[in-house]
């Protein structure tokens, strides 16, 4: 039995900026102070645990972990505003739940707050997910689980062996993450980097602060010639797009390879416009990611 195991009911509590900003949420237990769950640890194969309440400005000024994980230190950078990242933690950022307007304003009911049905389909869904993998249609909203994809992290949870960082999103129109109610996310577990790998982050705004991107996407190219391609911003789960990273690997151009971005999406009347921002951002990332350094 570990402190852990010991926490009071309640609901888990980190930096609070996601918590603290939702309407009907509390009791809060806090996490921060609990040993053993903050900073970067290197274990001896070049391979990098992060632990849960480490928080976003810790990793974006982190020069070690920038060589090895450029494009997960850029997108930590790049969230939020400089207040939030100083607080915000790694594991309060995989775990923050989705910015739709109605989720947030107890006058509306939905699938995400007891309800049955998404009055964002036939409603105002400007910024809504253009990949339709669920009867909800916000996007995800945590950047740093899209840049975690495509370094094939893992993530651990208290009492639970360490699994992949995309099996912590499913697509329950219900929830915006399946860990269990009280479960608590320990750390972050990336792999040793490859030598002379490349990666690039890049997110399109609509303001250039303090926003969430519209469309967000991580290139990650290792000397072996694989790319990982994932986006942010278009489905309810943060995404890698093997049908762009295959259609590379089979030898086709970058522009035909970030095209096939567009091939799953069903947009609304809408949200057409993310369609092209996501083939426009995916070319981007691809493009930085190659160019000459
Ligand atoms: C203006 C603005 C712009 C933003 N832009 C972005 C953006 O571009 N990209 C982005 O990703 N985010 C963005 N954010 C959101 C921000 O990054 C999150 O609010 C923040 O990362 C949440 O971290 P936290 O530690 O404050 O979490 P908290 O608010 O403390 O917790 C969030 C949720 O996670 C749970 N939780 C926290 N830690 C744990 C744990 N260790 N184990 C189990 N459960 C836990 C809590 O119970 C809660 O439900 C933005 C926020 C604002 C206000
Ligand atoms: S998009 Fe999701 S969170 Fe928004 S109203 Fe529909 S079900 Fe609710």
């Amino acid at each position: 039995m570990t402190l852990l195991d010991n926490l009071p009911p309640g609901e888990l509590r980190a930096g609070g900026t996601d918590l603290m900003s939702r309407p009907g949420t509390g009791p809060y237990v806090d996490l921060v102070g609990l040993p053993d769950l903050s900073g970067v640890t290197w274990q001896p194969d070049g391979s990098a645990r992060i632990g849960a309440l480490t928080t976003i400005a810790e990793l974006a000024r982190d020069e070690r972990l920038h060589a090895a994980y450029p494009a997960l230190t850029l997108t930590a950078g790049a969230l939020a505003t400089p207040q939030i990242r100083a607080v915000a933690t790694i594991g309060g950022n995989l775990l923050q739940r989705n910015r739709c307007w109605y989720f947030r304003n107890p006058a509306f009911s939905c699938h995400q707050n007891g309800g049955d049905s998404c009055p964002a389909r036939a409603g105002l869904n400007l910024y809504s997910a253009v990949i339709d993998t669920s009867p909800c249609l916000a996007p995800h909203p945590s950047s740093m689980a899209m840049a975690l994809l495509a370094y094939d992290a893992e993530v651990e949870v208290h009492g639970r062996p360490a699994f992949p960082v995309g099996e912590l999103y499913g697509s329950d129109p219900t929830r915006d993450h399946l860990l269990d109610p009280g479960e608590i996310l320990l750390a972050v577990h990336l792999p040793p980097p490859a030598a002379g790998e490349r990666a690039a982050y890049y997110r399109a705004t609509s303001r250039s602060e303090a926003e969430w991107p519209l469309v967000e996407a991580v290139a990650r190219v290792t000397p072996d010639g694989a790319t990982a391609v994932s986006v942010g911003g278009v489905a309810r789960v943060p995404l890698r797009l093997p049908e762009v990273e295959q259609a590379l690997a089979a030898g086709e151009s970058m522009e035909v390879a970030a095209g096939r971005a567009a091939t799953r999406c069903a947009p609304t009347a809408a949200n057409g416009y993310k369609v092209t921002l996501l083939t426009a951002t995916v070319l981007e990332v691809l493009e930085q990611a190659t160019a000459p350094s």
